[in-house]
């Protein structure tokens, strides 16, 4: 399966067709934004990671029931999706408070909540991706209630299945955001990507950050943060 025409180029990704009308290549980049675009650097073999730690996710999300766009891996910066129409919602699922739940509501990171949160936000750049209720989505036609239904399911289980894989290789998952597409048919997939440029995870013992917000607040070790998280995936897959 060979790149074809550049349809996108995102953030962080570059998305090209395939002789395939039903296939894309999804290229991961080292670029790294923050604050909705602001804040632009560069994480040195971030792609490479993202990309295979995003694949090994995928697979074992597909194994234990929840469809993904994950077809196969073309490269260590190229893997092969499902051509889905994204459903414009970010859908954050929350363990521990952290980010922008800790502004909002004015409390200390790591608290642990009895359950997880569900969130959604309108995947808007211009609106700088508002929060939004199901009532909302449903109003804006973003997604049908049946939909939302299905991704919140999805979301709650990707949560039961990341947070133990997780916990075995000494990592907490504070919270983390999915994306979800449409297939031709309708079915509902989980798409984009699962990285540390979008989960927070904190070593268990320590609290350490190896994830994105060493990035997002100057905290040095950024590197070295994403090859620790990828190593330690690594010898549990
Ligand atoms: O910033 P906030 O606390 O809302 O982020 C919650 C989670 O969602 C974090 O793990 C963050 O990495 C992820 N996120 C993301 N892309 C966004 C917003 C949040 O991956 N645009």
């Amino acid at each position: 399966m060979t790149r074809g025409e550049q349809l996108y180029e995102g953030k962080a990704k570059k998305v090209f067709s395939t002789e395939d009308p039903e296939l894309l290549i999804v290229s991961y980049k080292d670029d790294a934004t923050a604050f909705n675009g602001l804040k632009k650097g560069t994480i040195t073999g971030k792609g490479v990671i993202n990309n295979q730690m995003s694949n090994l996710l995928m697979q074992r999300i597909e194994k234990a029931g929840v469809p993904t766009h994950f077809v196969r891996e073309l490269s260590e910066r190229d893997t092969l999706v499902k051509k889905v129409s994204i459903v414009p919602l970010e859908v954050i699922v929350r363990n521990i408070s952290a980010g922008s739940f800790s502004k909002r509501y004015g409390v200390e990171e790591g608290i642990v909540f009895d359950a997880p949160t569900v969130e959604f936000s309108y995947k808007n750049d211009e609106l700088g991706d508002p929060l939004l209720n199901d009532d909302h989505a449903i109003a804006l036609r973003l997604a049908t209630p049946e939909e939302i239904g299905t991704i919140r399911s999805y979301a709650l289980r990707v949560n039961e299945l990341l947070k133990a894989f997780w916990a075995e290789c000494g990592v907490t998952l504070v919270d983390f955001k999915l994306e979800f597409g449409r297939l031709a048919d309708g079915t509902i997939l989980l798409a984009d990507e699962i990285s540390p440029d979008t989960c927070r995870l904190w070593d268990s013992k320590t609290g350490e950050k190896l994830d994105k917000d060493r990035f997002r607040r100057d905290l040095g070790g950024v590197e070295d943060a994403y090859q620790e998280i990828m190593s330690r995936l690594r010898k549990h897959i």
